[in-house]
């Protein structure tokens, strides 16, 4: 195995350092665990309460300096990214498991996400209004909140953090970000791009550590003025009480429990190929993972031929082999909970058609593409996140009864439907209860300029990317400036 040449430990003050600790960030290799990739000392509450004094004396002069400049920090990081590109995607295949052509992609969305945000430099804009009063000259500008907290898991390593950082930098914040311990490679490396970028110290601190201690010191600091979090739902709502009691914003991106509805007039291969992309790509750990087909009965039994030929197509091995198409689980966690889930369908009565087994190689955690058919809607596997790569297939009764089912979870996400007809199409678009609408492509993807985010149970507080992202991280004032000369005041206000 090849060592990453990055940087380990946490990162404050702009200096990497090594916690005083007896807790250790022991990463192993998910589709090899004897291998050992990072083996350091956590951060600890300690550094949480250090990080977040630097954090408050650097807001001081970052929030004044102009955004243009703040943009311009994240372009050049942008431009560092690309010519990095080939190590941040090793980095990721290598500790978070995912293929190699998966990490590349991350890797050019996390780049199109920094120059999106750099531009955002530009356009930090506020509004001019007409006032009642004559005289008066009103308006609004936008001005950063302080020192805010970025909570972030481990299955979109680079791209997540990107999204959060890169607005909340541009918008004049300084930053505590604790990535998830399973990913702390990746991570570092974006903050090494960012330092390399010219990014003052201070502005941007890391702390490398577990989520119920050095996590947990973040969210509970009176200090932090808002949180950004990506995770599971138990976090995320303990995050949300936490916040709530001191009056700090929270955005809260959580669970997914995705479904594609397949029509009979649909292409089945078009749609066949998108299932088996959302089901399996990225070993079913994306929060837009498609895992509950829901077809028309004239079309189920040809469209499941069709995914199960894509599955059984798919090449098991580490994510660092070019040929690979199927990554092992990140750990032994969710390893576990993939085979859980397995046996929980099972004994609920759905039907086992391909897959469902572990298979060994060099002891990874690797877990076969699984499908499951005469799947009901009060099942089990059809309400809740599995987060691996298994599917569930549902044959509805009528476009009525797709529908209704697709919304029967507590999630709300990502959706898809494969059909040619446009009545049908705007239907389902106006009645699906998700963030993410996709027709004839796979649930999976967003993209910079876009905003992404779950309604239900999937989403707490405003979306993220796009100009949402700077709407999060900045408060506005409205200014009135009375020109008049004599204070003249209307009666209305
Ligand atoms: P997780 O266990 O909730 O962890 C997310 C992050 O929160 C990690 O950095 C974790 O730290 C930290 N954390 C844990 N307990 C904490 C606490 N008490 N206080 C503060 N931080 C704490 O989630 P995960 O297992 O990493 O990720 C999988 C979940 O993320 C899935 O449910 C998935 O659907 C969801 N997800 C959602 C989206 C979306 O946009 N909707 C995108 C991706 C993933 P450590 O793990 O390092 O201890
Ligand atoms: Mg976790």
């Amino acid at each position: 195995m090849t060592r990453p040449n990055i940087k380990q430990g946490s990162f404050v003050a702009g200096k990497w350092y090594m916690p005083e600790s007896d807790r250790q960030v022991k990463v192993v290799n998910p589709a090899n665990p004897s291998e050992t990739i990072f083996d350091f000392p956590a951060a600890s509450e300690k550094d949480a309460t250090y990080a977040i004094d630097v954090a408050s004396e650097a807001f001081e002069t970052w929030k004044n300096v102009p955004s243009i400049q703040r943009g311009r920090v994240i372009w050049r990081a942008a431009e560092i990214a690309r010519r990095r590109l080939e190590e941040i995607a090793h980095i990721m295949s290598l500790e978070e498991g995912k293929i190699i052509r998966e990490s590349r992609g991350e890797a050019l969305k996390g780049i199109s996400l920094l120059e999106y945000y750099a531009g955002e430099g530009f356009r930090m804009r506020g509004e001019t209004l007409p006032s009642e009063v004559s005289d008066v000259h009103a308006y609004t500008i936008r001005r950063p909140l302080g020192v805010v907290g970025l909570i972030t898991p481990w299955n979109f390593p680079w791209a997540i953090p990107v999204w959060k950082i890169a607005p909340a930098l541009v918008a004049g914040n300084t930053v505590v970000f604790k990535p998830a311990e399973l990913t702390p490679g990746t991570a570092s490396i974006f903050v090494e791009i960012l330092e390399e970028a010219g990014l003052p110290a201070g502005v941007l601190n890391m702390l490398v550590g577990s989520g119920r201690t050095v996590g947990e010191a973040i969210i509970q600091d009176p200090r932090i003025k808002a949180i950004s979090f990506t995770g599971s739902n138990g976090v995320g709502m303990h995050i949300n009480e936490v916040a709530a009691k001191r009056g700090a914003r929270v955005t809260l991106e959580m669970g997914g429990k995705n479904a594609v509805i397949v029509m009979e007039d649909a292409d089945l291969d078009a749609a066949a190929s998108a299932i088996a992309s959302g089901a399996f790509g990225a070993t079913g750990q994306r929060c837009t993972a498609t895992s509950r087909v829901i077809a028309m009965p004239q079309i189920q039994e040809e469209l499941l031929e069709r995914v199960v030929a894509k599955a059984k197509a798919m090449k098991m091995g580490a994510g660092l082999d070019e040929s690979t198409d199927l990554a092992p689980a990140v750990d032994s966690r969710q390893f576990d909970t993939d085979l859980k889930y397995i046996d929980i369908a099972k004994a609920d009565g759905a039907k086992l058609i391909y897959g469902g087994n572990k298979v060994d190689i060099n002891g990874g955690y690797f877990v076969e593409p699984t499908i499951f058919a005469n799947v009901s809607p009060d099942m089990r596997i059809f309400q809740e996140e599995v987060f691996g790569p298994v599917l569930s297939i549902y044959k509805a009764k009528s476009f009525e009864d797709a529908v209704r089912a697709a919304n029967s979870v507590q999630y709300g996400l990502a959706s898809a439907i494969f059909t040619q007809d446009n009545n049908r199409i705007m239907r389902f678009i106006e009645d699906i209860e998700v963030g993410m609408v996709h027709v004839n492509e796979p649930t999976i993807g967003g993209e910079a300029q876009l905003p992404f985010g779950g309604s239900k149970a999937t989403g707490v507080g405003p979306r993220e990317m796009g100009e949402e992202g700077i709407n999060f991280f900045t408060e506005i004032k409205t200014v009135f400036i009375n020109y008049s000369g004599s204070g003249a005041q209307a009666s209305i206000r």
